[in-house]
């Protein structure tokens, strides 16, 4: 469902393989390469400012196909596109100033030589690095059939986000196609903007596939107490229009008169650059429980990467926490330093209207869920897996969720919050 903008450089367009050509010279041997971080989103700046606060003072390079500084995702569906924020960089540029850490900027890495070890960008420019960070993100999916006229929208980038909000200004009547977090978010958010919104979603609710029916079904109660007609169980066949869009037609025959489209389908992995490269990939670049891949010295955290759970699975998460989560291990385990031991439980939220959705834990859609509180958009939902506490998900309550954190850390019977929900 997200799109890379591939920008015009205003980087620097030197080869530039590093003095240093000492093959053995680690991240923290003052080498002139030093760490080379590709991808200019949380990951990428995360990453970063880990290092320098762990100390390492070698040379810090940001590559990054954007022409913008490192910036924050969650406002673009919300915030943003709502007028209500402008400004999302991550940090000033003062602070990569200070911090010296050498910004590349619409500089799309294109190719990696694990065993040189260098990375090629699309300008010609090969910079040689002592350890090297993928941070690429996701790419987002969308429809071939569609045809290429003007009023369909992805969403994942700062400019995808602005021209959505352009064709959105002048919008009456949208299609969201998709009912994951970010097709509702958007449906919210136009909304809020006055556009009547259609939210098509092939499950039988929104949100089915991550959270479960039951709650997608409150879910979709309050997009359609805002106003939104929610279809689930179909999808749309076809889009038409004469340069600009003007129908929809859904599954089940139905024309829908529209124009705009946001198609918020998924994404995957931003890993084509890796080609050839010899790093593992398999949905995301396959990394060990500290974002270690499989050729040496490349390392990958967030929403590209797979790491290694305790368990032996590979899983990788597509949320803002997990991000500063792995940036707090990879650091650690790139300089040769033990990596903290605390059990993180992972957590993300939606903004949805007035309601803040919050997830702590692993909710997972086939486990058994408890609904112990619903009061129109407040909601509380504890989830079991064999008995076990696994992951709490609410609407409005922020509190509630947040105090039942030590239990799913600990793993603690589903008893313990069935029994006595108020003690968390
Ligand atoms: C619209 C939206 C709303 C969201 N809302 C929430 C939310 O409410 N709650 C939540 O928990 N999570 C949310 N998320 C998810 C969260 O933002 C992501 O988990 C986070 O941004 C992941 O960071 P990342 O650095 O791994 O990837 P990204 O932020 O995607 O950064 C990757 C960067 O790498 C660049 N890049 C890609 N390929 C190349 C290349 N070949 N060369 C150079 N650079 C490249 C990309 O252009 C991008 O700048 C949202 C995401 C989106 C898109």
């Amino acid at each position: 469902m997200y799109e890379l903008q591939v920008t015009s450089s205003e980087g620097v367009n030197e080869v530039d393989t590093g003095s240093d050509t000492s093959p053995d010279s680690g991240a923290g041997s003052g080498s002139d390469k030093g760490i080379v971080i590709v991808g200019g989103g949380l990951a990428a700046a995360r990453t970063a400012e880990q290092l320098r606060r762990a100390g390492y003072a070698g040379r810090l390079t940001i590559v990054s196909d954007e022409v913008h500084l490192p910036y924050d995702r969650p406002p673009l569906s919300k915030e943003v596109l709502r007028k209500e924020v402008d400004d999302v960089a991550l940090k000033p540029r003062e602070w990569y100033d200070e911090k010296d850490i050498t910004l590349r900027l619409g500089s799309a890495a294109t190719g990696l030589d694990t065993v040189a070890q260098t990375l090629t960008l699309a300008d010609g420019t090969v910079l040689g690095y002592d350890e090297l960070v993928i941070a690429t993100g996701l790419v987002p999916r969308r429809i071939p059939t569609f045809p290429d006229i003007e009023g369909i929208r992805v969403l994942r980038s700062y400019d995808e986000c602005m021209a959505l909000r352009t064709h959105a200004s002048a919008a009456t009547r949208a299609v969201v196609v998709g009912g994951g977090f970010i097709g509702c978010e958007v449906a919210a958010s136009l909304r809020g903007l006055g556009v009547a919104v259609v939210l098509v979603e092939p499950q039988p609710t929104p949100l089915a596939s991550v959270l479960g029916e039951q709650i997608g079904q409150l879910v979709a109660r309050m997009h359609r107490d805002e106003g939104v007609d929610v279809r689930t169980g179909m999808g749309v066949a076809e889009v038409r229009g004469d340069g600009h869009v003007d129908t929809v037609v859904l599954t089940d025959g139905t024309e829908l008169q529209a124009d705009l489209v946001v198609v918020g389908i998924g994404s995957h992995p931003a890993t084509g650059w890796l080609d050839g490269s010899g790093v593992k990939v398999d949905n995301g670049v396959i990394c060990d429980e500290a974002g270690r891949t499989s050729a040496p010295n490349v390392w990958a955290l967030g929403d590209v990467a797979s790491w290694r759970d305790p368990m032996g699975h590979q899983v990788r998460v597509e949320h803002w926490s997990n991000v500063a989560d792995q940036a707090r291990v990879v650091v650690p385990a790139m300089l040769g330093r033990e990596a903290p031991s605390n059990v993180v439980v992972p957590y993300f939220w939606s903004d949805q209207y007035d309601v803040k959705i919050q997830c702590l834990g692993e909710p997972h859609a086939t486990d058994i869920v408890h609904l112990v509180e619903d009061d129109g958009r407040r909601f509380l939902a504890y989830y079991e897996r064999d008995g076990v506490l696994v992951g709490v998900v609410g609407g409005a309550m922020p509190g509630k969720v947040m105090k039942v954190r030590s239990k799913i850390a600990a793993g603690a019977p589903i008893s313990e919050v069935l029994e006595s929900p108020e003690s968390g």
